[in-house]
């Protein structure tokens, strides 16, 4: 298969990632990449090894600093992916962050910190990045949902809400802008090694109770998520609108 005739082809389109830095962003930034995208990375930490390793592909990159615990950030992340690559096709919503409490002792400063990062600006960044795709009559927007986006998990009340939320954002988008070329869709990653889950890794009892779930037996690499947003930015899912796709060793399926 040539260069033209592969669906999963990314040559010559520019995706923004958002937390890219670090984690499952920056291994999507990287096999997007490794695709043939261009690669905008936005936020709080510079992505340095995430760049080199982009540009080591032989692809373009740009780095947008921006705190996206709130969306005024929002406009302006879009504009400089522009400015600096020549457009949007693809939008990444990453950035994720988690507060782990007792539901009992939760406090609002818990609730709003995780669902302003992880839902809020998610949202209003979609909004942003699809105005300019709903111009161009095309667009691919991935959000990162959860094993928590089906189940309610324990003690982490804000972060449940925030990706059960983004499950059906994503929905609520791919029914308004399907029709319109542009393709929402999420990926649920299941339990994977990154700093996010370290707390559960260093948890002697629940790093076994989630092992012992998972049915392909060990938990998942950054890497493992790649293939899947490979997938969801190209056009080999032209017709795949509104899923929650589940990268998870088979978690779900126990
Ligand atoms: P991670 O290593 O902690 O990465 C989180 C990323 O989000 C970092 O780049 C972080 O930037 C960025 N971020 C957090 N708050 C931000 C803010 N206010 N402004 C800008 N950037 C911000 O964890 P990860 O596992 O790769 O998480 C990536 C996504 O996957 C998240 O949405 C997470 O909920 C989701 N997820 C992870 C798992 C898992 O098992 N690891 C499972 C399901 C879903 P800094 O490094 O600068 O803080």
């Amino acid at each position: 298969m040539n260069a033209a005739n592969n669906p999963f082809n990314l040559q010559g389109k520019v995706a923004l990632v958002t937390g890219a830095n670090t984690g499952l962003g920056q291994a999507i930034a990287i096999a997007l990449a490794a695709a043939g995208a261009d690669i905008a990375a936005a936020g709080t930490s510079a992505p340095d090894e995430t760049k080199a390793q982009v540009l080591a592909l032989g692809r373009s990159f740009a780095a947008i600093e921006a705190n996206l615990s709130s969306i005024e950030p929002v406009q302006r992340i879009v504009e400089e992916t522009i400015e600096a690559l020549g457009g949007i096709d693809i939008l990444v919503n990453n950035a994720g962050t988690i507060r782990r409490c007792d539901a009992v002792d939760f406090t609002e400063a818990d609730w709003d910190a995780v669902m302003d990062v992880n839902l809020k600006t998610a949202f209003f960044l979609s909004q942003a990045a699809g105005r300019r795709m709903l111009a161009a009559g095309h667009g691919k927007i991935i959000n990162i949902a959860s094993m928590l986006s089906f189940q309610g998990g324990i003690r982490v009340p804000s972060y449940t809400a925030s990706k059960h939320g983004i499950a059906g954002v994503t929905k609520l988008l791919a029914n308004e802008w399907a029709s319109r070329g542009i393709n929402v869709n999420a990926i649920a990653p299941g339990y994977m090694v990154t700093n996010n889950t370290t707390a559960l890794r260093n948890d002697e009892t629940r790093n076994r109770d989630i092992l012992a779930r998972i049915p392909a037996a060990r938990w998942g690499e950054a890497k493992d998520i790649g293939g899947a947003a490979v997938f969801l930015a190209s056009a080999a899912s032209d017709y795949v609108n509104g899923i929650v796709l589940p990268v998870d060793g088979g978690w779900l399926a126990r």
